[in-house]
């Protein structure tokens, strides 16, 4: 127990000093409610941590920087015992870390790496290298699929937001397995635009990602067509095929192009079943929750917290200690099984 929450028990009375002194708080920080897996991660964090006997202070921060700096110094100011941030700019947050540490309070560092300070303690994610590299592998499954006879493949690339760690990732995974085959002639990146600085998609907004398509296809494809497109996560797969459908992919003689995804959120799975997104990969938010409240009560219990990588990732002060999980590649040929079998959704969400 705190000394800070022993003085308020006491000032409160001795009867509810047992209360006071059970009752840890981990405050958690999420980025946006716009995106559906946000809401889940901070669903399945409040009920996993009360299930453990914890109380939970969650706040989201609309995208907003200042917003998310703002609700962790009060969180900090507030006392709670720990504290799981999933930063929108994993570069800002040195300084109110830096209050943390100087109060005792723990940081794990929840999907997005928090980076530029020596006060996070875990990190627990996905393996993102391999989230690209599934990307990847799908993308190149889909054109083989649909457009068995082309050659070369007509690609464009999309990056997540350049002030997420996780983006390069993401994008050095699926370069790992395209740029072989961009090497070899048998796909084309038609527009020429390569690179994170090129192809980064700022807060990972579908808007900038469909203004972005838009501007390709009127420059680049006049006269060609698109084959497949690699986007890093669902809510910017539902931009770009929204542009691709405004110029009339996915009727008459043009073919949709295969276009990834990532979070298996609702609308992108009905888009797989109804044939436009050809692809997601699952990160069951269940799991991620169950490793940070793993972390959080080791942490607060003088327990060594399970990881299993000490290599990867490196934040610019120190390589953070990480809890891996694997991500699943779904497509229209697995998703029932990925997705309903485990119990993640209801059938009555998706249809
Ligand atoms: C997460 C992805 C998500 C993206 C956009 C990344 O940091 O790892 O799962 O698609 O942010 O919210």
């Amino acid at each position: 127990m705190k000394i800070r929450n022993a003085a308020v028990a006491l000032a409160l009375g001795v009867s509810t000093l047992a209360g006071a002194a059970m009752a840890q708080t981990v405050g958690i920080s999420m980025p946006t409610k716009s995106s559906a897996r946000w809401i889940d991660d901070g669903n399945n964090m409040v009920k996993q941590f009360e299930e453990a006997g914890y109380e939970t202070d969650l706040q989201y921060a609309e995208d907003d920087i200042p917003n998310q700096l703002a609700q962790v110094e009060n969180m900090i100011t507030k006392g709670v015992d720990a504290l799981v941030i999933a930063a929108i700019d994993g570069t800002t947050l040195s300084n109110a870390l830096a209050n943390a540490a100087a109060s005792g309070i723990e940081v794990i560092a929840y999907d997005r790496l928090i980076r530029d300070t020596p006060d996070v303690s875990y990190y627990a994610t996905f393996d993102n290298f391999q989230v690209g590299v599934t990307q990847a592998n799908s993308l190149v499954q889909g054109l083989e699929e649909r457009f068995p006879d082309v050659s070369p493949w007509n690609v464009e690339l999309f990056g997540g937001s350049p002030d997420d760690n996780n983006a390069y990732f993401f994008y050095d995974g699926a370069m790992s397995v395209l740029q072989p085959m961009i090497d070899d002639g048998s796909i084309e990146i038609v527009s020429g635009q390569m690179g994170m600085d090129t192809v980064g998609t700022l807060r990972w907004d579908p808007a900038t990602a469909q203004a972005r398509m838009d501007n390709i296809l009127s420059a680049n494809y006049t006269d060609k067509q698109v084959h497949g497109v690699l986007s890093p996560y669902d809510g910017l797969s539902i931009g770009i095929l929204s542009s691709l459908k405004g110029v009339g992919y996915g009727s008459g003689d043009m073919q949709m192009p295969i276009v990834t995804g990532q979070d298996a959120e609702v609308q992108s799975v009905k888009s797989i079943i109804a044939g436009e997104q050809y692809s997601t990969v699952f990160k069951d938010t269940r799991e991620l929750a169950r490793v940070t409240v793993g972390m959080v009560e080791a942490l607060l219990n003088d327990g060594e917290p399970e990881i299993n990588d000490t290599e990867t990732y490196d934040n610019g002060v120190k390589v953070v200690p990480s809890f891996l999980l694997e991500p699943v590649g779904v497509d229209a040929s697995n998703w029932e099984e990925v997705l309903l079998d485990s119990g993640y959704y209801e059938a009555s969400e998706i249809e």
